[in-house]
């Protein structure tokens, strides 16, 4: 069987002081998770609604599950219950429906914004204007059940070092911009999540504190 626990410590042997790792374990099964698990890891992330509740329902319940996809309206009142984060909020539509949602569930669900910086037309998220207006709307601040926890961004699929460390820092000075303007007074927002396996070095030298790694863990997934 593939080696999730060598490589699970072989991944937290290399990230920086104050780095936390998400494991994302989209497609792989649960023995994986469990391996990791018994290597004392607890954060897991996954991208698709019903694969996570199947996973959330027959694995501990001590684990704190990450919802790091597109997530579409409909489907937030099936996670809202017992998600630990909402990681790629990208629009007031979904952060309205998390509202209506938590406050029914009588919780407070921890979220991020996603932004769009990388090239690729693909990829969701908030533009950083878009990013701006969301917030200058005001909206999110009568928001009991939502706490906006910080930002979330892919940088692009390439293999151009500079480019991608370009992308990284962008997000970095902006969640400074950010925090500046409209959370100066919010210890709770202080997360950025960036970094994958594949550029995760790199995201953490530009002001990575959340670390969303898969496949250096899990191996290759198999869709
Ligand atoms: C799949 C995924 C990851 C993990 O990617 P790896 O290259 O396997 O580390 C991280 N973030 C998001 C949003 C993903 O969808």
């Amino acid at each position: 069987m593939y080696d999730v626990k060598r490589h699970l410590r072989e991944v937290n042997a290399s990230l920086k002081p104050g780095v936390r790792l998400v494991a994302i374990s989209k497609y792989h099964p649960n023995d994986f998770i469990m391996a990791a698990y018994e290597e004392g890891q607890r954060i897991f992330g996954e991208s698709h609604e019903q694969e996570l509740k199947e996973k959330h329902q027959s694995l501990p319940q001590d684990i704190e599950w990450h919802f790091i996809g597109h997530l579409q309206t409909n489907k937030v009142k099936y996670i809202v219950p017992y998600i630990s984060m909402i990681e790629a909020v990208d629009s007031l539509k979904l952060l309205r429906e998390i509202q209506k949602q938590a406050a029914k569930a009588d919780r407070v669900v921890r979220v991020l914004l996603e932004l769009h910086i990388a090239e690729e037309a693909t990829k969701y998220g908030l533009t950083l204007d878009a990013c701006r207006e969301l917030l200058d709307g005001g909206e999110w601040r009568q928001m009991p059940n939502v706490q906006i926890c910080g930002l979330m961004m892919m940088a692009s699929n390439t293999d151009d070092e500079a480019q991608i460390a370009r992308e990284f820092q962008t997000a970095a000075d902006f969640f400074d911009e950010v925090k500046t303007q409209y959370f100066a007074d919010e210890p709770a927002f202080c997360e950025r999540s960036w970094g994958m396996s594949d550029d995760y070095h790199i995201a953490m030298q530009h002001g990575s504190t959340m670390v969303r790694i898969g496949t250096m863990i899990f191996g290759p997934r198999v869709y």
